[in-house]
């Protein structure tokens, strides 16, 4: 009688798995999000999402002392994102965007500088005109938001960016900045998963406020840029490890060489991302 009941529910869980096989679309299916990011020295970052497509950020590539690759190096890009006018971080935008043919993406009136003295494609520019904090753009599958920072700029205001893949991870470069409150609001409205932050004090957020700063977004994972390029920078990561592990001790800190790639993988599911 044992075994009759044993092998009944044996063959009950195989109808139901057969049954789940054959219509696989009624289950919530977990997917996993992967990304590279390559740090390229300074505030410059490839982003190379699970298909393919390649985001570059603050590409400052010629005379950037940290840059371990030359500008000959990149055959193609499908997005250019630029925090500010500054020349460590506009850098090689306008020759990157001739190369490649990318989408720039830049405040309106870097954008109009970038066109009227650079000879910048209009046409490659984001909505030919730029945009401005708070917007998002869906280009290739990646949905770009620009975020406040706070800083100077040549042209326009100083900005971060919060990138999205299509398979759910979410970025945030935060450009030069200080430390400011609403970091607090961008972690509680995209859930971050990876931050990239300037901790070289003098130009942008110090060790302390940096470590501070993942204690208000909560990123699962930080890596720290922006320092060691010029000797008036802090030279190395040793302040912002330490008091990161005191003051957001569930932040992994992953440290990278210039040049170095961090391969992030998250098994998300539909519903753990908003929004
Ligand atoms: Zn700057």
């Amino acid at each position: 009688m044992v075994k009759v009941v044993v092998n009944l529910a044996l063959m009950y869980s195989i109808v139901v798995s057969l049954f789940i096989g054959l219509f696989p679309t009624s289950r919530v299916q977990p997917d996993e999000a992967t990304v590279s990011i390559q740090w390229l020295g300074h505030s410059a970052f490839k982003i190379t999402t699970s298909d393919g497509k390649t985001v570059l950020i603050d590409p400052w590539i010629t005379g950037n002392p940290k840059c371990p690759i030359n500008l000959s190096d990149i055959t193609e890009t499908d997005i250019i994102l630029v925090t500010h006018d500054h020349f460590d971080h506009v850098g090689d935008v306008v020759e990157l965007a001739n190369i490649t043919g990318a989408t720039v993406v830049c405040q309106p009136e870097t954008a109009q500088r970038l066109i009227s003295e650079k000879n910048l494609s209009k046409a490659q520019v984001i909505y030919e005109t730029g945009m401005n904090t708070g917007g998002s753009v869906e280009i290739e599958n990646v949905t770009i938001t620009m975020t406040q920072a706070f800083h100077s700029s040549e042209t326009g205001n100083p900005t971060g960016y919060i990138i999205r893949t299509k398979d759910g991870a979410t970025i945030y470069h935060a450009g030069d900045t200080g430390i400011f409150q609403s970091m607090k609001l961008l972690g509680e409205i995209y859930d971050i998963d990876v931050a990239l932050l300037p901790i070289g004090s003098v130009f942008t957020m110090d060790p302390i406020q940096a470590a501070h700063s993942l204690r208000l977004m909560k990123p699962k994972i930080a890596i720290p840029m922006h320092y060691g390029t010029f000797p008036v920078l802090v030279q190395t990561t040793d302040e912002f490890v330490t008091e990161a592990h005191r003051h957001a001790p569930d932040v992994k800190i992953v440290t990278l060489n210039t040049g170095e790639t961090y391969e992030y993988k998250e098994i998300v599911t539909p519903t753990s991302k908003a929004p």
